[in-house]
């Protein structure tokens, strides 16, 4: 049975990337119909932060990713760390080293003299002789001949030889473990079958596997996946725009399921497809379709697919949202908006933008850009629309488009000339949804107002 795993590290919000990784291993295992594990590490006792952890759930929960069972917080299982690293130096996998810092200082400026990376050899990994009473880490007896290889399922088959790794610290001298102990016992422990994740950890897996083996535990498989970039081809970081989720769900407008579809196609393709529903992305999703290199974000393309899915969203939903963006709002009109309204938006901003009109005061603000359409005949034009539309007993589309196009005719003119400064008169804009809609939506009284206000 296929166990996957996030692990995020709690120093900051849930990030792009993160959201990537975590969707990637959430649909691995729902498309195999295996679990997927959620494990806090939050080992990093100074930057670990309670609203991180929260940022994180509730990004997840945004996205509908869902884990099974509890998160698991990993420094809650030091004690069970530690146990495992005594463990390794009773069997010889492991040993206390009693390096001075003066010795690991001289061993680094060596390195450094001679342009090489620094590789602590200690000179415990064969001794016998501990001090008493001195304090000590413990380090795993790596292998140092032959090499090791990982067959990764996205970098292929990488090798590294034994002669470049050291001997890592698995506990530390105050008998805290190391990162690199915690996550191989807690993968270890919760089952995890396949370990997906950024392709900056796939170096940390070349020290991670010699963990696996001094056990006796069955490897992973491993999927590094490329990093997201920014548009310039960096490493995607904060200079590129908003990085952390909830950016895309406050200030920018974005669906969870526009932002799902867009991190789904950022690194993984299934033919030329944009548009995937979460349900095709479960029966597709595997790990030979994920690309081998890094993957451009780009605002533009998730705001076109944004765009697609607000179109498709349910109308009271919308409304919801857009209601959140305007707090003046009426959510049953909003709602009563929403089908004319969401034509054009590519995110909840342009649509609260768009249906601020609803909302407005008289006498309405009027865009610069518009009130050259309010010159002229146009009051002239208004005057007439609001005798014939005052007049009418019926206000439904049907009605109000047939006397605006009356006035047209009588007046000799093209039904657009009557509906720009109409449309300016009642919106304060250039762009509306449909005139007859806005009518409608207005309704009697507050239309003849806006009119009136505009008419000679
Ligand atoms: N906690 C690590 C991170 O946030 C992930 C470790 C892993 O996936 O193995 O980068």
């Amino acid at each position: 049975r296929i166990v996957t795993r996030f692990a995020p590290s709690p120093t900051g919000f849930l990030h792009l990337g993160g959201a990537r990784t975590a969707l990637f291993n959430w649909l691995f295992a729902r498309h195999h119909g295996g679990r997927f594990l959620l494990r806090i590490e939050d080992t990093d006792r100074a930057r670990s932060t309670q609203p991180a952890v929260d940022a994180i759930l509730a990004g997840m929960r945004w996205l509908g990713l869902d884990w099974d069972g509890d998160a698991v917080m990993q420094f809650a299982r030091s004690d069970r760390h530690a146990e495992v690293a005594h463990q390794m130096v009773a069997a010889g996998h492991a040993y206390r080293c009693y390096m001075t810092a003066e010795e690991i200082t001289a061993q680094r400026e060596a390195a450094q003299a001679a342009k090489q990376p620094l590789r602590i050899r200690s000179p415990w990994r064969d001794r016998s002789d501990a001090p008493e009473g001195q304090p000590f880490v413990v380090r795993l007896r790596a292998p140092r001949e032959g090499a090791t290889t990982i067959e990764d399922r996205v970098q292929g088959s990488v090798t590294v030889q034994n002669a470049e790794l050291d001997d890592l610290v698995l506990l530390r001298s105050d008998g805290t473990p190391t990162y690199m102990l915690a996550v191989v016992v807690d993968d270890h422990d919760m089952g995890v079958t396949h370990v997906i994740r950024g392709d900056d950890h796939l170096n940390n897996a070349f020290r991670q596997l010699p963990i696996y083996t001094a056990n006796g535990w069955p490897v992973p498989v491993y999927a590094h996946i490329p990093l997201i970039h920014g548009s310039d081809g960096a490493k995607l970081s904060k200079r590129h725009g908003a990085v952390g989720i909830e950016a895309y769900r406050d200030e920018l407008g974005i669906l969870p399921e526009a932002l799902d579809n867009y991190l789904l196609r950022l690194g993984w393709g299934h033919g030329d497809e944009e548009k995937i529903s979460r349900d095709q992305a479960v029966e597709w999703f595997d790990l030979g379709a994920v690309g081998k290199s890094p993957s451009r974000f780009d605002l533009k393309k998730l705001e076109n697919l944004n765009g697609k899915y607000i179109r498709e969203a349910a109308d009271d939903r919308l409304a919801a949202l857009v209601a959140e963006r305007l707090p003046q709002a009426d959510a049953a009109l909003l709602a009563r908006a929403m089908p004319a309204l969401k034509e054009r938006a590519a995110n909840l901003n342009e649509l609260a933008d768009g249906a601020g009109f609803l909302f407005a005061q008289r006498p309405l603000a009027i865009d610069p850009a518009a009130a050259p359409l309010l010159e002229g005949e146009a009051p002239a034009i208004l005057a007439s629309v609001h005798a014939a539309l005052d007049a009418l007993a019926d206000w439904d589309t049907e009605h109000l488009e047939g006397a605006v196009r009356q006035v047209a005719e009588e007046r000799g003119v093209k039904l657009g000339q009557v509906a720009q400064p109409l449309r300016v008169a009642l919106t304060g804009r250039k762009t509306s949804p449909g005139i007859f809609d806005v009518l409608a939506l207005l309704g009697r009284s507050e239309s003849l107002g806006r009119i009136a206000d505009r008419a000679t």
